[in-house]
């Protein structure tokens, strides 16, 4: 379990880093990028995507042919035919890039439709799209809210969310970790009927957690008549019927007013989308500066991204083979002694304290094939790093015991280099 409070993982949290903080990460970039002879963070892909590539490492100036489980493309919609030639058929249509804001008229037929049946699929009359999940978030919140209000966000919301609530003016507090009892407290002391109280929350963390409990936390925001956010960039399209997400699997997508996700994950693409009542949409497409002054999302990229949801919304299959292999991967892993919190989702992250033995082990799996991420500080607290596997429905269950296997021999591997080391020290 997160330990939120953390002194260090609250700087992390931090919007804003001080120069000395920065000169911190820096420094312990390059100390890693010396001491290991490698750059976790060169990796590029050569060709292939989502789940199997070549990837090569620009550091060492070599490629291999590896399975990925760094990608959040969650139903692998990416490769998948009709989402490609959807793209395909854009560009021909439209060309490559819209060139103005959806305010200045940078929209098709596409850009709407894909608006208009993300709402329904969530159960809202209407949404708003942004070029990015980031700018969502930010666009959303700072759209809605001003510098008389209060925005309350979870204590591990994702960055785009804090930086929304900073930019905004608005007071901010935040509450412990999925904790529905710390949230009231801080409502009490905030709701007042003169100013608007927004409650922001993700439907699912993204370090391998299970489900948040949103269904309580709107609960609790609606005692306090605080309008309720649900950031569903890790849930929408695998949770709830037809993929809707955590609002619809916990059977409160009427009460929940704001209701994002982003469009590079589930539906491959790129993008951000809120959806709501007419009147907030309006009031969002009138006032979201993100929406209003950035150039909107490009023909290609809504036309995979509306290709997508038509799809993830009438495949009930997707969503079973990305149980079924996230299911094994946990089972598996846990069986072999590894160390992976409590979630039950297809983020699956092998606990690891040392963290140059994490990047020792990331180095290795890269070279025997297997492409996973490390997840240090200050993404999670200082000594809580832990590896990340991202499932899709797109790998099998192949992948998993090759993967399994590879990191058997790479802990290994790296308990001899590094026992070995501190026996030449000794
Ligand atoms: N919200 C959450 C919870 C996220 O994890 C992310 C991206 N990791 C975003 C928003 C931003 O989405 P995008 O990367 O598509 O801009």
């Amino acid at each position: 379990q997160l330990r939120a409070s953390h002194p260090t993982f609250a700087l992390a949290k931090a919007p804003c880093w001080s120069a000395a903080d920065k000169s911190k990460l820096v420094r312990s970039a390059t100390q890693m990028v010396s001491k290991r002879r490698t750059n976790p963070y060169s990796k590029v892909l050569r060709n292939g995507s989502g789940t199997r590539g070549m990837v090569a490492d620009a550091y060492h100036n070599d490629a291999r042919e590896a399975i990925i489980w760094t990608t959040n493309l969650y139903l692998g919609l990416n490769r998948d035919p009709a989402v490609v030639a959807a793209a395909r058929e854009a560009i021909s249509k439209f060309g490559t890039g819209m060139g103005t804001s959806a305010a200045a008229s940078g929209l098709t037929d596409l850009h709407l439709a894909f608006e208009q049946q993300f709402a329904t699929l969530v159960g809202k009359p209407a949404a708003c799209l942004f070029p990015t999940g980031y700018t969502a978030n930010i666009g959303a919140v700072a759209g809605l809210l001003g510098e008389n209000d209060v925005v309350v966000i979870d204590q591990l919301c994702h960055a785009s969310i804090v930086d929304g609530a900073r930019l905004c003016g608005a007071k901010v507090r935040t509450f412990k970790h999925n904790d529905v009892d710390d949230l009231a407290v801080v409502l009490e002391s905030e709701s007042s009927p003169y100013r608007t109280v927004l409650v922001i929350i993700e439907g699912v963390y993204s370090m391998g957690e299970g489900a948040a409990p949103v269904a309580d936390i709107v609960r609790t925001a609606k005692r306090y008549h605080a309008l309720v956010m649900v950031d569903e960039a890790h849930s929408f399209g695998f949770y709830g019927e037809r993929g809707a997400g955590i609002c619809a699997a916990q059977e409160v997508s009427n009460e929940v007013d704001f209701i994002m996700t982003t469009l590079s994950k589930s539906l491959g693409s790129l993008g951000g989308v809120v959806a709501s009542n007419a009147e907030y949409v309006d009031l969002l497409k009138a006032s979201a500066r993100a929406y209003i002054f950035q150039a909107s999302v490009s023909p290609a990229d809504i036309a995979a991204a509306l290709a997508a949801l038509q799809r993830l919304s009438q495949d009930e299959s997707l969503r079973e083979r990305l149980w079924d292999t996230a299911r094994y991967m946990r089972s598996q892993f846990s069986a072999a002694g590894f160390e992976l919190g409590s979630g039950d989702g297809p983020i699956v992250t092998p606990h690891f304290g040392d963290k140059d033995k994490l990047y020792a082990i990331v180095q290795r799996l890269y070279e025997k094939g297997v492409q996973a991420s490390a997840v240090t500080y200050p993404i999670v607290e200082s000594g809580r790093g832990r590896l990340r596997f991202i499932c899709s429905a797109a790998h099998t269950k192949e992948d998993v015991d090759t993967t399994l296997l590879a990191l058997k021999e790479a802990v290994q591997e790296v308990e001899t280099e590094f026992a070995s080391l501190s026996t030449d020290k000794a």
